[in-house]
């Protein structure tokens, strides 16, 4: 695993006056563009040349890199030009998707920003979930094997992209059913059964609010909250009930966008607390914690519980909702402040208090 000593000596060599804010082409990378770009640096933008047509109408990259995969992003000489170029990579959900925790930890010799060792336990379900329920979070029960189905369930594929592949059984025999159909459609194979996951099916409605863990200020910031616009859940209710019985629709969780949300003012007290919280035990398990933006995936029922099944330790793509301002971070900054902004608000900070090795790993 690289370590902080390597990183360190990669950054000891940058020019600190062009630093340069660099990403993978994708999921929120014209948020983190832009931030870099109104904070004044340069900015380095990898990708594939299909997706060029974005960085060419939004005139926010100065440097395009144009490969054939994520996947050279592992390449030696790409990384060579990356540090010339003084790049510090800012990770997101396609540096995830497109590459394994091993290669994000072990091969690639640029600075990140955040904590590299997080990322294993965020990768893995079991360790994921004794960090949020150590920090006092609700979580819903997670079941052993089908056979052990009473309830209504989501079952959930290690490592999923964007819910593909998740399905809802409410007893073993149920269960069984869907696998074995969703084998057939192709979303899923026999393997999958031994990495399944099962957990409680939390009734009720989606807020995923996401957070700014400041290294440099030690403070945690709720910036903005977003829900998820999904493929083909999100569009069951259009069809009348009888039809969706007779065609035995399996509703499915691909994301294809994101909605802004508010919340009811009583819930924040309680959001807030959890990302604190899910940011203290993080500096227990591995010092200094979450290194800026992140978000918990949670559940509100309707007893106003909050249930979180998920964290990433990243800007997720729905702070996206938020590029020019979301209320949330309106209310800490004024206007135009967004978590691709925070974050380069976050480098200014560090590189004007000589801590720049502080953020990153
Ligand atoms: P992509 O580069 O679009 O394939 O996205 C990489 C990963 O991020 C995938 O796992 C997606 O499911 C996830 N992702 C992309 N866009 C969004 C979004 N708007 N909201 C939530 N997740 C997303
Ligand atoms: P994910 O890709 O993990 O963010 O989840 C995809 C979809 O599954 C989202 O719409 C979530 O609301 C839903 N989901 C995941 N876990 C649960 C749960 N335990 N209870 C209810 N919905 C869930």
């Amino acid at each position: 695993m690289i370590g902080s000593p390597e990183i360190g000596k990669i950054i000891e060599k940058y020019d600190q006056n062009k630093i340069a804010i660099g990403t993978l082409g994708s999921h929120s990378s014209l948020n983190i563009f832009k931030g870099a770009k109104e904070e004044g640096f340069r900015t380095v933008c990898i990708c594939k040349e299909k997706d060029a047509i974005m960085y060419q109408k939004y005139p926010l990259v100065d440097e395009l890199i144009i490969v054939k995969d994520f996947t050279e992003l592992l390449n030696e000489k790409l990384q060579e030009r990356l540090r010339k170029l003084n790049v510090v990579l800012i990770p997101h959900g396609s540096f995830t998707a497109y590459l394994s925790t091993e290669e994000l930890t072990d091969s690639l010799m640029v600075p990140m920003f955040g904590n590299r060792q997080l990322l294993k336990w965020e990768a893995n379900r079991k360790s994921q979930e004794d960090w949020l329920r150590q920090a006092g979070l609700k979580l819903p029960a997670t079941l052993k094997t089908p056979e052990d189905i009473d309830r209504l369930i989501i079952a959930k594929l290690q490592g999923a992209k964007g819910g593909r592949g998740y399905f809802l059984a409410n007893s073993s025999e149920n269960f069984y059913k869907q696998f074995n159909e969703m084998v057939k459609r192709g979303m899923l194979t026999q393997d999958d059964l031994l990495c399944i996951h099962l957990q409680e099916y939390a009734l009720g409605v989606n807020v995923y609010p996401s957070y700014f863990s400041s290294i440099i200020n030690d403070d945690v910031e709720m910036l903005c909250i977003d829900r998820r616009y999904e493929s083909a859940v999100d569009s069951i209710g259009k069809i009348p009930a009888c039809q969706q019985l007779e065609i035995d629709i399996n509703p499915t969780y691909t994301v294809v966008g994101n909605f802004p949300i508010v919340l009811r003012e009583s819930l924040l007290p309680e959001i807030m607390r959890m990302g604190e919280n899910v940011h203290k035990k993080a500096r227990e398990l591995s010092p200094p914690g979450i290194i800026g933006p992140f978000c918990l995936e949670t559940v509100i029922t309707d007893d106003l519980k909050i249930f979180t099944f998920e964290i990433s330790a990243r800007i997720v793509a729905g702070t996206n909702v938020g590029i020019g301002t979301s209320p949330y971070a309106y209310l800490k900054y004024g206007a135009n402040m967004y978590m691709g902004r925070r974050i380069a608000m976050e480098f200014k900070d560090a590189i004007k208090k000589k801590r720049l090795q502080d953020i990153v790993a």
